[in-house]
């Protein structure tokens, strides 16, 4: 049996990952530590080796997922980790949180009532604050009211408050108009915890950075930066640039099946949207959506070939694809590079996403677990 199939595959690059990191730790001030954003099996990179470079190489000590089932199994690489749930965890599941001693997120006075019966044990938390994302914590007019629930809050039995957190809605935005929307929500956060300084309450964390917070504003009041995005090299827009030196972790590669030439009047793939205008040399490709490459980049797409881009023609089908090699001199068995860098050239999951307009974010989130993940130095 080989290590692995040689068909669609996506090499990640642990050597990068820490580059990254050590870059975030440089822009961050010394009352900022790195909390790894790692949910969604790490951005799609694969939780284990992720979790085991930044735990045990990088020395990272702050983990966020989305859910009990990450956190679970984040526990089980980093053991003396602190790992924040970002998202709903059902009241039943309390004795969980405690016994993996995993941090929730509370949302709500009364989802901090329920945590708190469905176990004997004590929960840790930090407590949500919306603050114009408008999805998930409390949500007040003004710090003071906000500070009271929070305090109330802290009186519930069994219940350890250990952070107050927040999350930005366009901190990937220089619009004048996005950046005084992100200035009020950190304000805002910022005001609530003063408040609760000055009633003689010091919770030990407040945090309000994502990746793009930590780009574009970092804030020393901020005691951890949620990196998610910009660990794994990507933009949190595409339209801002990130700091130098960050760089996609993640390859995707595939192999060149078959090479054929094609007469004027020939059609390729489902639905016969490609019809050659002129003789032409079209290979097919072992990836398709099934593999997480997006039909919407049917005819839109390129692929590296031997360092050159080559585009699809017609649709993507499930297992593969065809593209236009009439100008590169290929054969069946080469390896060719659907995100990443070959010779000069390089097409990332940011360019690709832009293509069907998405975000990188679910391009690398999306790549399925077909294909297989390899880990390079
Ligand atoms: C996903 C998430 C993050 C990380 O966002 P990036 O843009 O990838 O840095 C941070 N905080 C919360 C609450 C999230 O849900």
């Amino acid at each position: 049996m080989k290590p692995y199939l040689k068909r669609a595959w996506a090499e990640i690059s642990i050597g990068q990952l820490r580059r990254n990191v050590e870059i975030i730790k440089n822009l961050n001030s010394e009352s900022t530590e790195i909390m790894a954003v790692v949910k969604a099996d790490a951005y799609g990179h694969g939780d284990e080796h992720i979790c085991r470079c930044l735990y045990e190489e990088c020395g990272i000590k702050y983990f966020a997922v989305s859910n009990l089932d990450e956190a679970i199994t984040v526990r089980g690489y980093c053991p003396e980790a602190e790992i924040l749930i970002l998202g709903y965890t059902p009241p039943e599941y309390a004795h969980e949180i405690s016994q993996y001693n995993i941090i929730q997120g509370v949302v709500s006075t009364e989802y901090a009532h329920k945590l708190v019966q469905n176990t004997p044990s004590e929960i840790r938390c930090h407590i949500k604050i919306d603050t114009g994302m408008g999805r998930i914590g409390l949500k007040h007019d003004t710090p003071e009211l906000c500070a009271e629930e929070i305090e109330s809050i802290m009186k519930t039995e069994k219940l350890s408050v250990e952070g107050i957190y927040t999350h930005f809605a366009v901190a990937d935005s220089d619009s004048p108009d996005n950046i005084a929307y992100t200035d009020r929500q950190e304000k805002f956060i910022c005001d609530t915890y003063d408040v609760l300084v000055k009633h003689g309450i010091h919770i030990p964390h407040i945090h309000f950075m994502n990746s793009a917070g930590t780009c574009y504003r970092n804030n020393p009041k901020s005691t951890l930066s949620r990196a998610g995005i910009i660990m794994y090299g990507l933009h949190p827009d595409i339209s801002l640039d990130i700091p130098d030196g960050l760089k996609p972790v993640m390859s995707v590669k595939a192999v060149i099946s078959h090479v054929k030439t094609v007469q004027k009047g020939d059609c390729i793939s489902y639905g016969r949207t490609f019809t050659a205008d002129k003789e032409m040399k079209i290979a097919t490709v072992t990836v398709g959506y099934a593999d997480g490459y997006s039909r919407l980049l049917s005819s839109k797409g390129e692929i590296l070939v031997h360092g050159k881009r080559c585009k699809i023609v017609g649709r993507v089908c499930m297992d593969q694809l065809m593209i236009d090699v009439s100008d590169v001199e290929t054969h069946s068995g080469d390896i060719v590079t659907l995100i990443g860098t070959d010779g000069n050239e390089s097409i990332t999951a940011d360019e690709l996403a832009n293509l069907y307009g998405t975000i990188g974010y679910e391009v690398v989130c999306g790549i399925s677990k077909r294909v297989p993940r390899i880990y390079t130095k």
